[in-house]
């Protein structure tokens, strides 16, 4: 059976019959950039996102960089990130002349490490950077308390987050200064090109947001400060209006093809969910688990990806593709073994989780419209593998 990583077509099939005649007429009314349809998606997701102020930007990377641009940090200021995370959550950093702090993960639900963060503040840190990975929350409360007793911004990287719930109920990007979602279209709220946006409960820097993806430009033709051309295009725009309706339901789906998998697995004897970092006889796989030890609290994941840590990595991943079954490997280089980070000179050995996710994770099939027999067809193709 051929199981995809991700078909983008089956979802298009259900919504086509509302888009298609919306493209058409913002084709017709030629008003192409920002516009009602943007200002829409913006008063819902500020909503959805527990947020007052929500800003439409060109993509998930521009929503990072605009957020370091308003919060001026710059050259000389240090900004704390995980080493394990996609690589706009770094590269915004460096582009605005800030050093790049990288701190490893909690090896139980792949997120920043809070004890981490606290290790690696010094007196020129301004931001720490928390990522929402794979659409579970980070474990913000700590990183939270953190940031206030010390005044700093916390911006939340919730690219694959959007939805996803804290332990208390709260939102991702409602609990720091600005909320960063990405609408790439893989993402769970994905736009038919590049998309973006930043979300936040604070006045002033809900303005300066708008202000600054139009060049910082108020009013016209006249700039106090330096922005960027950070548009959201009207077409994007309206799609994610189409869209926004289902994102709860596709969520679900989500989160039942990831109850699906945990039953196979655990009833089968073959995973575990517990934070393992060596494998035996009887646990080959490790399974997401939307849980942080202290709190014994769930989080409301969104499963944008479904990562699983497991024995002997590589050669599972072409047992899957030689039965037609996609995967992916998020992210096989940590930010500290990146070429363009070596001038940091970051000691290779001090992140040891964040190693040992980038060499022995791989994401599953796990995209809303997958039916439950290929999630069996995934399961029983790893089982084979590990009987072996
Ligand atoms: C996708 C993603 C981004 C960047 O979003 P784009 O819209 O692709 O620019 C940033 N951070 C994380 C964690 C992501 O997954």
């Amino acid at each position: 059976m051929n199981v995809p990583l991700l078909d983008l077509k089956l979802q298009y099939q259900t919504i086509k019959k509302e888009v298609e005649p919306k493209l058409l007429e913002i084709a017709e009314s030629q008003m192409l950039i920002l516009g009602k349809e943007v200002a829409q998606l913006e008063k819902d997701l500020a909503e959805y996102c527990g947020a007052s102020y929500a800003v439409g930007v060109s993509s998930g990377t521009d929503a990072l960089l605009i957020a370091l641009m308003v919060l001026e940090i710059k050259a000389g200021d240090e900004v704390i990130l995980p080493t394990y995370s996609f690589f706009a959550t770094a590269g915004v950093v460096a582009r605005v002349g800030a050093t790049p702090v990288f701190v490893d993960s909690d090896p139980v639900t792949f997120n920043i490490d809070p004890k981490a963060v606290k290790a690696a503040v010094t007196d020129k840190t301004k931001a720490i950077i928390p990522v929402h990975l794979y659409g579970q929350c980070a474990d913000m409360k700590p990183i939270c308390d953190l940031a206030e007793e010390l005044n700093l911004y916390v911006i939340e990287d919730c690219a694959q987050a959007i939805g996803c719930q804290y332990s208390d109920g709260s939102p991702v990007g409602s609990m720091g200064t600005i909320g960063c979602y990405s609408f790439y279209p893989t993402k769970n709220l994905g736009a038919f090109g590049d998309g973006g946006i930043v979300v936040t409960k604070d006045k002033a820097i809900g303005e300066k947001l708008m202000r600054a993806r139009n060049h910082g430009m108020e009013p016209k033709y006249y700039h106090d400060f330096v922005g960027g051309n950070f548009r959201l295009d009207a077409m994007q725009a309206a799609v994610l209006n189409i869209k926004f309706p289902h994102l709860n339901d596709w969520h679900q789906a989500r989160r039942d093809n990831a109850d699906l998998y945990t039953k196979l697995f655990i009833d089968a004897g073959l995973a575990t969910q517990e934070g393992v970092l060596e494998f035996d006889n009887n646990n080959k796989v490790r399974l997401p688990k939307a849980v942080y030890k202290e709190s014994g609290h769930k989080n409301y994941h969104i499963y944008n990806q479904y990562v699983i840590h497991v024995e002997n990595r590589d050669n599972l991943r072409k047992h899957l593709a030689d039965n037609s079954i996609g995967s992916e490997i998020y992210y096989p280089v940590p930010f500290h073994k990146q070429g363009c980070f070596a001038y940091l000179n970051n000691d290779e050995s001090a992140f040891p989780v964040a190693d040992k996710l980038a060499a022995e994770t791989i994401a599953l099939p796990i995209f809303a419209e997958l039916e439950s027999d290929q999630i069996k067809c995934v399961f029983d193709t790893i089982a084979e593998f590990y009987k072996k």
